[in-house]
């Protein structure tokens, strides 16, 4: 289990974590945000502009942080990597105050009806521009290109600095924890594929949204591919041993699992069921809400 380190963290305060970016922790540490969600300002310090990645929930002292973070240089762009409320909600307030565009990801449009289980999701963003996998926005010094990461959710970007060989994360991969994949909208397979992208990238360092920089990418990446795997193939074998709901698979597979943490680890068996359905190798019977599923 996870534990969030003790207090005091840096809260408010902007750390250079490398010659062309600057970190600032929002206040809001919870068993989904570890130490709360770190919002990046990219750009050359005595440079005329910067961009600001994931400016974080709408809270009054995190943007008055972010502003002294940017330290009077023009935003070209504030950049989202997906619409989650840790993420995305200070964008709109930030492009009022300052008049940068928001660019980056997609807003998300969640297709599918009833019961909403993805929570998380901030239907107040409104991007001026998306970007498209590969596209770059540009300023003095620095350069960012979006990296399409569908998986944590749909509309997930990564984004590249190509000036050092960083790459900003996100949620898709963090050193503190394994990425939340929740249906409908997170997609299990969708995430593979974005962990087997990564792998094929060249990128020396990865800051992600909640946590340390990690600074071994691939070794992390090829663990969590590992640690998916792994948990497909528990779930392959409790499904062989009987039919079941997904609340059942929790005790064998999370052993002291925080309380607070059940109803993840549920969104995350059952993206795993539906992308083990999607490859016909599980079904479903039994009413919508009310499922038992079994092996073909
Ligand atoms: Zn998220």
């Amino acid at each position: 289990m996870v534990t969030i380190p003790p207090q005091p963290w840096p809260t408010g305060l902007a750390e250079d974590v490398e010659p062309l970016v600057r970190r600032v922790l929002a206040p809001n540490p919870s068993p989904y945000t570890f130490t709360g969600t770190q919002t990046y300002v990219v750009g050359m310090a005595d440079g005329p502009d910067c961009a600001v990645i994931d400016p974080g929930p709408n809270d009054p002292d995190h943007l008055e942080a972010i502003m002294a973070a940017v330290a009077g240089r023009t935003i070209v762009a504030i950049m989202c990597t997906h619409t989650h409320r840790d993420h995305s909600p200070a964008a709109a307030p930030l492009a009022a105050q300052t008049g940068a565009p928001i660019v980056g990801c997609a807003p998300l449009v969640l297709a599918v009806d009833g019961p909403r289980s993805d929570e998380a999701f901030d239907p107040t963003y409104a991007p001026d521009r998306v970007l498209a996998d590969g596209e770059a926005m540009r300023g003095t010094g620095w350069t960012l290109t979006a990296v399409a990461t569908p998986g944590h959710t749909s509309n997930h970007l990564c984004f590249a600095l190509e000036e050092s060989g960083a790459l900003f994360t996100g949620d898709h991969v963090m050193g503190w924890s394994t990425s939340v994949v929740i249906p409908p909208d997170g997609d299990m397979g969708d995430y593979m594929a974005s962990l087997d992208k990564l792998m094929a990238r060249e990128d020396v360092r990865y800051h992600s949204a909640h946590g340390a920089a990690i600074e071994k990418p691939r070794q992390l990446v090829r663990g969590m591919i590992g640690h998916r795997r792994q948990r497909e193939g528990q779930i392959l074998r409790l499904l062989a041993e009987a039919p079941r709901a997904v609340s059942d698979f929790i005790p064998a597979m999370y052993k002291g699992l925080d309380p607070r943490l059940v109803g993840a680890a549920e969104m995350s068996v059952t993206a795993h069921l539906i992308d083990l359905e999607k490859r016909g190798l599980a079904k479903r019977t039994g009413a919508h809400g009310d499922e038992t599923w079994q092996t073909i």
